[in-house]
């Protein structure tokens, strides 16, 4: 039987792309949005932020315990101090991996994200599948990364709102150990600050 509504939804186009250019139209003509607001709001955060942010966050806390511990403990202080908590950074929890825990971190209904630290999401932190998966078979989900996280380790996943987003402070790889906070930087992945990889070694190949 048909729903009642269904007549409001069928209205929509079904492709999530035509949908979103639909919506698009709907606020430019209604004067709610403009293309040159959007396309600024674009540019910035995927080309001018970029990981980078959380990456040099990630490579402080390596060498500065008391830094690490603020960045943990006060966090929102820490990102307001640093001007790092604009549009969709208002809330940011980082996560620490140890010897114990490996953290991920997901958004099952959307794609909420750390903006100004991490700029865009990646096109497979958006797909249906991740956001499923990643909650259900998180450890087969991290072997796809090639992360292969030992029994002995829990898994633990954080579900990204609108309200909360968060940022997975990785483990200093061993190897690093000596370098200079600039050096450091490079090792710090997009990926491993989302639980989706390890730092590595700048050059190596990010599989
Ligand atoms: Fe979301």
């Amino acid at each position: 039987m048909e729903k009642k509504n269904n007549k409001y939804h069928n209205s929509f186009p079904l492709d999530p792309e035509a949908r979103v250019k639909a919506l698009k139209t709907i606020l430019e003509t209604k004067g709610l949005v403009e293309q040159e607001a959007l396309d600024e709001i674009l540019d910035t955060y995927q080309n001018k932020v970029g990981p980078i942010n959380g990456a040099k966050l990630i490579a402080k806390a390596w060498i500065d315990s008391s830094f690490k511990n603020d960045l943990l403990e006060q966090t929102e202080k820490v990102l307001t101090e640093l001007n790092l908590s604009g549009r969709q950074g208002e809330h940011v929890t980082v996560v620490e991996n140890t010897s114990e825990i490996h953290n991920l971190v997901v958004c099952t209904l959307c794609s909420c994200y750390p903006w100004p630290l991490l700029g865009l999401p990646p096109s497979w932190y958006k797909s249906d599948a991740y956001r499923s998966r990643a909650v259900r078979e998180p450890r087969k989900v991290l072997e796809e990364f090639n992360l292969l996280i030992p029994n002995s380790k829990k898994v633990r996943v954080w579900d990204s709102t609108s309200e909360m987003r968060y940022l997975v402070l990785p483990q200093q790889p061993e190897d690093s150990i000596g370098l200079s906070e600039d050096e450091l930087v490079n090792w710090v992945t997009r990926d491993c600050m989302i639980g989706a990889g390890i730092p590595k070694r700048p050059g190596k190949f990010n599989d």
